[in-house]
């Protein structure tokens, strides 16, 4: 499948991986919006979340979860952001979960 996420999971495209397990697994975001700026995915291929299933999203938040505690952004705060679609800047049609943190966000709106 020529998908850029399944090819970063699956090891054929080179990524900062911070988290894997049996389901999930995070790496760097590229072109980071905040200090910290990681993105989550499940190894099911998905275009979006509308494909994942609550136990999918269960074990993304999990993991998300479990990563959290190893940072410093336990105490400090996150941002956990899912882009569904392109009018919302979806463009990568694997679905992903951005955490975001490290610094003080911008509200939204702002
Ligand atoms: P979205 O715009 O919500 O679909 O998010 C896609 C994200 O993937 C963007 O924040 C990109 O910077 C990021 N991205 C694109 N290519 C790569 C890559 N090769 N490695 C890491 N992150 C990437
Ligand atoms: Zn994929």
């Amino acid at each position: 499948m020529d998908c850029l996420f399944c090819k970063i999971f699956q090891g054929h495209i080179p990524s900062k991986k911070v988290y894997e397990d049996d389901n999930v697994f995070a790496f760097h975001d590229i072109s980071p919006m905040a200090k910290t700026h990681i993105l989550f995915i499940h190894k099911k291929h998905t275009a979006n979340v509308n494909g994942l299933s609550t136990i999918h999203v269960g074990q993304v938040f999990t993991a998300i979860k479990t990563y959290v505690a190893t940072t410093d952004l336990e105490k400090s705060g996150f941002r956990i952001v899912t882009n569904t679609g392109p009018d919302v800047g979806q463009t990568v049609f694997h679905a992903h979960f951005h955490l975001l943190g490290g610094e003080k966000l911008k509200g939204f709106g702002a």
